[in-house]
């Protein structure tokens, strides 16, 4: 019998990832190539379909999941609205799966990306509770062995918990104050070139990695951002675990990556205010899947009956 293959594909701002995943969860094959969102959603699609055909020449798959840096209509398989991709009411599913003659199911990335990590570890204790810090801060919650979405879709939503009660700085979704706007790394590097001062001696940061390549120069101001990013992240998750008691919590994303005393270091924050009986049981792990996530937990969700 052949072996039983799904396919993921992670659709971001920047990056579109595929992988296929066999019914082990195994990944059978990987690549990735710029989504150029700015060519328009009919180019971005034509170049998705013509990976996933290749793919599929190589790995016949029984569905596709794709996992979209998005606000999605899980249900009908569009994509609502996305701020990175520039894309509105567009029938993603259906369009791929008239592409490639498969059932295709659509999910919210970072929930994809929660449901990859729940299925890359044994015997998890649920609810799993996972945030991932990259250019923002989302967080993704898999309960009963599904996603958890909330009534519409912004269940989990942990970057825009609020950690400052008044003022505080400008988030992207319009408040202030957010964790995201403290954690996240467009907010990491805006608050380094604060405070480092104006240019012209010092070229400006336009990335993570440079705030960390300076603080580990000794630039204090942005140890200090870093610092500060890893508490305000520290306590948004206390807050996550007084409110969802999760079985198992989950740090991941590309800041994680890029600074690893990030995880660290939140995690401790977050034990000193969350609720103790809370924590005693609570299990903490960094991401195990790094920028696969997101890929393998589209692909392993499309496999799932209740959805095909
Ligand atoms: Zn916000």
């Amino acid at each position: 019998m052949p072996a039983r293959y799904t396919m993921g594909i992670d659709l971001g701002g920047t990056t579109t990832s595929l992988a296929v995943i066999d019914a082990r969860n195994y990944v059978a094959a990987k690549r990735s190539f710029p989504t150029r969102a700015e060519a328009g959603f009919d180019d971005v699609l034509r170049r998705i379909s013509e990976a996933a055909a290749a793919a599929l020449r190589e790995h016949p798959c029984d569905a596709l999941g794709v996992a979209a840096a998005a606000q999605v209509d899980v249900e009908a398989g569009v994509l609502v609205a996305s701020p990175n991709l520039r894309f509105a009411n567009e029938p993603l599913a259906a369009r791929l799966r008239d592409a490639l003659g498969l059932p295709v199911v659509l999910e919210n990335d970072v929930s994809a990306a929660a449901y990859g990590e729940y299925l890359a570890a044994p015997q998890v204790r649920e609810p799993l509770f996972a945030v991932f810090v990259g250019t923002g801060v989302g967080g993704g919650l898999v309960a009963g062995g599904d996603v958890f979405r909330g009534a519409d879709g912004f269940a989990a939503e942990i970057g825009h918990v609020p950690v400052v009660a008044t003022g505080g700085e400008p988030c992207g979704c319009g408040r202030r104050g957010c964790v995201e706007a403290y954690a996240g790394g467009s907010a990491i590097v805006r608050r380094a070139n604060a405070r480092r001062g104006p240019p012209p001696e010092v070229p400006a940061f336009t990335d993570v990695t440079g705030v960390v390549r300076a603080a580990a120069a000794g630039e204090a101001a942005c140890q200090a951002v870093l610092e500060e990013a890893a508490d305000y992240l520290g306590v948004a998750l206390a807050a996550a675990v007084n409110l969802l008691n999760p079985g198992t919590l989950v740090v991941g994303g590309g800041v994680a990556r890029a600074w690893p005393p990030l995880a660290p270091r939140a995690l401790e924050r977050m034990k000193e205010s969350a609720l103790p009986p809370a924590l005693a049981s609570l299990a903490t792990r960094e991401a195990l899947l790094g920028a696969w996530a997101g890929a393998i937990g589209a692909a392993a969700l499309a496999r799932k009956p209740a959805r095909s």
